[in-house]
């Protein structure tokens, strides 16, 4: 492989990159793997928060709002899998396709963290996520994907949330 960066097919990619300083062209397939894993290790271990049914993970290119829908009720939810502890903030995806579903009067969806440490994990949801926990911002200059407008979820530690699923240390 070159090391010329070739154009992403999946632009939400672009936010998950500011945690890890390798390369683009290193990340790229591996970020698909592990996204792709943390989503089936979360529907394989959390039950649907309103009514105990499975959880099922859309494809992609579908619904890119959503990640995840309840087999039995039609509860949907985002999935973000960072590594780590659970944080007070997590990169969300492309902005312009939220604002555009909040603009239509709709609520931010969902959002199941998927949190894993060494020594344990927890996956939280956070159902009700004011517009104020969410923060826009443009990639800068000298990003590859420069100007792009991706979101973050914010002081998460302020939202309610339940535990779907925990390992204690
Ligand atoms: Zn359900």
């Amino acid at each position: 492989m070159s090391g010329k960066y070739r154009p992403a097919n999946d632009a939400g990619l672009a936010s998950m990159e500011q945690f890890d300083r390798r390369p683009g062209w290193m990340l790229r397939g591996h970020l698909q793997r592990k996204g792709r894993e943390g989503e089936e290790d979360t529907v394989k271990k959390a039950a649907c928060p309103d009514c105990g049914g499975k959880l099922m993970l859309f494809e992609k290119r579908n619904m890119p709002l959503f990640d995840t829908k309840c087999t039995n009720c039609g509860f949907m939810a985002q999935i973000k899998t960072p590594e780590g502890r659970p944080k007070t903030r997590v990169n969300g995806a492309g902005y312009g396709v939220l604002r555009k579903w909040l603009d239509a009067g709709n609520p931010v969806p969902p959002l199941i963290v998927n949190s894993r440490w060494e020594t344990g994990q927890q996956i939280r949801l956070y159902k009700d996520i004011p517009e104020s926990h969410i923060k826009p911002r443009k990639l800068s200059p000298n990003h590859r994907y420069a100007g792009y407008g991706v979101f973050a979820y914010v002081r998460l530690d302020q939202l309610p949330y339940t535990t779907l699923y925990a390992k204690s240390d």
